[in-house]
């Protein structure tokens, strides 16, 4: 890591120097030895976006990972130039506005946030609120859909299944985020394309022409469709008959071309996690132990090599719009599964170098990382000794720099009956905290200060 990092600041700083240059040229303004800086505040228009969103990763998360790589091991995200903060609170169900706030949000809704610039209740994937969850609102527009209509390319990547909430906010309208294939739609009966609707997610997502779809899911895109002009193929027969280009291992995502769009779907789920460690446990934990790196298979490519892949496919002349996601720092959080979460968390960290690094060499690009939503891991104590012992599922890590990092969980514990046995952690709550945001690029400064989520869409050029 450490090594990588050398070598790419080597790198960026003869680009610097070449694209202070450019600035100064192009606009007038000497931006002294801040061309980025420069940039962001001139508020020019980017040519390209790239979005990054860490699923669940609040500052809690973030600052985890930092601690567990080694205090003074920089990682990429902090190389950004701008910082800010964002509300992420959603709305509850009404038949009409004003529609209330709820303070701990789920992906469906946020996400609707940053892709529409709207307020919606959880469980939705770009449609507004409505009366209930299951009851389809109004469809938004969202800024894959403002960039395809610019004639940009567009693309969308996640180490989730491709048709998971995050990524499905960009080329779906469905009201439950959990109708994501053909096979999946009973809860969304009147949203079929045999209703008429749109149908599920995988299908709209194929529908939509995305450019370069890239991600876990495939068992979604194998159900078989069940009306419309596709019906009795699976989802992948429909994205083939379209022109797809269809892989699914790291070897074939390397023969794919930018002759016509791409589908890769790396795994059945969730894509694999990159690392492993101890369980979580009531109380003190366990003796501090390093995670096991290096778990994923190598048939899956990693967040980054999906992200390089998608940067070479979709770079053209009219610029593109692409959405990467680390989704299971969120999922691991859910888990207690600190060293799964951590793992997550830098190879979501890798993901922003390589589109960090693409900035520098093509400084019309704005680059925007997120999260969604705050989430459970605290650090603490590793020393509880008259503090008493933490409620929660704990773990205790030995971190690069040789010391204990104490992670607990306390947002679900033993509920009574019905709920999990005593010592076996349930599902943990997201939370409500407001999430950082970091920009680098021509427009990156919109995200200074504290704003909300909706404030994104502008930003990513709704
Ligand atoms: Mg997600
Ligand atoms: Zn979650």
């Amino acid at each position: 890591m450490m090594k990588r990092k050398g070598v790419v600041a080597v790198v960026a700083t003869s680009i610097l120097v070449a694209a202070a240059g450019v600035a100064t040229a192009a606009t007038g303004v000497a931006s002294g030895a801040d061309p980025q800086g420069a940039q962001g505040s001139h508020g020019n228009k980017p040519k390209n976006i790239i979005f990054l969103l860490g699923d669940g990763m609040g500052t809690q998360e973030i600052t985890a990972a930092r601690y567990y790589q080694g205090v003074h091991n920089e990682l990429n995200v902090d190389r950004m130039q701008y910082t800010g903060f964002d509300t992420t609170w959603s709305v509850k169900p009404a038949a009409q506005p004003p529609y209330l706030p709820d303070y701990d949000p789920d992906s469906a809704s946020t996400g609707t946030m940053w892709a529409t610039g709207k307020k919606t209740i959880d469980e939705r994937i770009s449609q507004g609120p409505s009366s209930a969850e299951n009851v389809p609102g109004p469809n938004l527009k969202t800024v894959l859909e403002f960039a395809q209509q610019r004639g940009m390319k567009v693309g969308d990547v996640s180490t989730a299944e491709i048709t998971d909430a995050t990524p499905a906010v960009l080329a779906s309208h469905i009201s439950l985020r959990g109708c994501q294939g053909p096979a999946n739609m009973a809860a969304c009966p009147t949203e079929t394309k045999a209703a008429g609707g749109l149908g599920s997610i995988a299908e709209q997502m194929v529908d939509h022409n995305v450019d370069v779809l890239l991600g876990g899911g495939r068992a979604r895109f194998e159900q078989t469709i069940t009306g419309g002009p596709f019906a009795g193929q699976t989802v992948v027969q429909q994205a083939q008959s379209q022109g797809y280009q269809y892989v699914t291992d790291a070897a074939g995502l390397q023969g794919v071309n930018d002759d016509s769009p791409v589908l890769g779907l790396f795994n059945s789920g969730n894509m694999s996690l990159e690392w492993s460690g101890p369980s979580a446990s009531l109380g003190k934990g366990n003796a501090p132990t390093p995670c096991t790196e290096n778990q994923r298979p190598a048939n899956e490519p990693s967040l980054a090599d999906m992200t390089s892949s998608a940067l070479d496919l979709l770079e053209n002349k009219k610029g593109f719009f692409l959405q990467v996601e680390g989704a299971s720092i969120d999922k691991q959080d859910h888990a207690t599964n600190a060293c799964g979460q951590i793992g997550e968390t830098v190879a979501f960290d890798d993901a922003i170098g390589v589109a960090l690094d693409y900035q520098w060499s093509h400084p019309r690009t704005l680059v925007v990382v997120t999260a969604d939503h705050s989430h459970t891991s605290q650090i603490v104590g590793e020393d509880a000794s008259g503090s008493g012992l933490p409620t929660g599922y704990s773990t205790n890590l030995l971190t690069k720099d040789g010391q204990t990092l104490s992670l607990t969980y306390g947002t679900a514990g033993y509920g009574g009956a019905g709920s999990a046995p005593v010592g076996v952690p349930p599902s943990q709550q997201h939370t409500g905290a407001v999430v950082p945001v970091w920009g680098n690029g021509p427009g990156a400064n919109a995200i200074l200060g504290t704003n909300d989520h909706t404030d994104l869409f502008k930003v990513l050029g709704g």
